[in-house]
């Protein structure tokens, strides 16, 4: 990781840096962060003579070389002072909240126009609406691109922005196009590799943030991390983890609760930690502990299932939404608990 002297490098600098690397068969990443613009040498960085060479030059600062395998997400990266801001918050100096449906109903625009009020008024900062989805039977509803609109619409009522599951680079299009302020990356996608080259492309040099959520199946939490930094690499560095419950351990919870891998991850990278509530237990009388737990464990936020009428809603809505009154008691309480979290206390991780 090349940091320059100046917030960022002249294009001749960048075409310098640019003919260096290819010699050693690397490519330069451009990776634009809040207040200075850091330059990803993408491929084998370990070749001395070409750390000599790039050193050796005036307008380079120094040469990142953190042996991790996630250089740009590590704790020890330049880019730990990058801060992701989405709905009037910064992470990490207050508890955001995501909340809406888990499905777009298109049949009945009026539930989510109504539920996109509800979450603002509770305490929400982003509405989420589930556009696609990914499914476990391929028979059921599996979303419309139609619903995209009475997203956007939902936008433009309440000034929130909007939070959507892309499955494919087709609805990433379609997303992007729509104006779509976070992509949510589902578990079942989580560790698809292409799709998260993608989106870290398409996403490049914009604002949009990446809501990646933990697969399943990874086994690691430097894979979970690793996957951030795929999206990192392609130029995008807004990445928020998202814990969402991994294979259900326990009779009665839909997933095994991970919230309590929160401050695991926040050892190892500055990506700040979004807990998923609602896909974690499954129920939505469990949904508000597992939330307080998030925020104690260290969460910087969390994406929670709301709908004004869950008994009329679709895809998750019916047995895990929360309604707009426990959706705000819950966000006040987890206030609350970010509030002690965040006092000033001898000896807290
Ligand atoms: C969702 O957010 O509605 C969803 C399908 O989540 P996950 O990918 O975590 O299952
Ligand atoms: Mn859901």
């Amino acid at each position: 990781m090349i940091l320059p002297k100046s917030n960022r490098l002249a294009p001749e600098q960048v075409a310098e840096i640019t003919e260096i690397v290819r010699e050693f068969g690397c490519s330069i990443q451009p990776i634009v962060g809040a207040v200075r613009t850091i330059y990803a040498i993408v491929g084998d960085e370990r070749d001395e003579l070409m750390i000599n060479r790039l050193e050796g030059l005036s307008y380079v600062e120094r040469i990142d070389r953190i042996q991790s395998p996630f250089k740009l997400m590590d704790r020890r990266s330049d880019l730990a002072s990058h801060r992701i801001r989405l709905g009037g918050v910064t992470l990490g100096e207050e508890l955001l909240v995501v909340a809406g449906q888990c499905t777009i109903d298109p049949k009945n625009p009026n539930y989510f126009l109504e539920t996109a009020a509800a979450v603002k008024e509770a305490g929400a900062h982003v509405l989420r609406g589930g556009v696609w989805k990914p499914r476990t039977n391929p028979y059921t509803f599996q979303g419309d691109s139609k619903s995209i609109e009475i997203l956007m619409e939902a936008s433009r009522r309440t000034g929130l922005p909007v939070d959507a599951e892309v499955m494919d680079e087709e609805q990433l299009r379609v997303a992007l196009d729509a104006g779509v302020h976070m992509l949510q990356v589902g578990a079942r996608n989580a560790l698809n590799y292409s799709l998260l080259r993608s989106i870290g492309r398409a996403v490049a040099k914009r604002d949009t943030v990446v809501l990646l959520k933990r697969s399943i199946h990874m086994g690691t939490l430097s894979e979970f991390i690793s996957a951030a930094e795929y999206i990192a690499a392609f130029g995008n560095p807004n990445v928020l983890l998202c814990p969402r419950g991994t294979s259900p351990t326990l009779d009665g919870y839909r997933n095994h609760p991970d919230e309590s891998i929160t401050p695991l991850l926040k050892e190892k990278t500055w990506a700040p930690v979004v807990v998923d509530p609602s896909h974690s237990v499954g129920k939505a009388s469990y949904v508000p502990a597992c939330a307080l737990a998030a925020v104690a464990y260290g969460a910087d936020g969390l994406c929670i299932e709301a709908h004004v009428d869950p008994s009329h809603g679709i895809g998750d809505d019916p047995k895990q939404a929360l309604t707009p009154a426990v959706l705000a008691e819950t966000i006040a309480q987890c206030r609350q608990v970010w509030s002690l979290r965040h006092a000033p206390a001898a000896g807290r991780a």
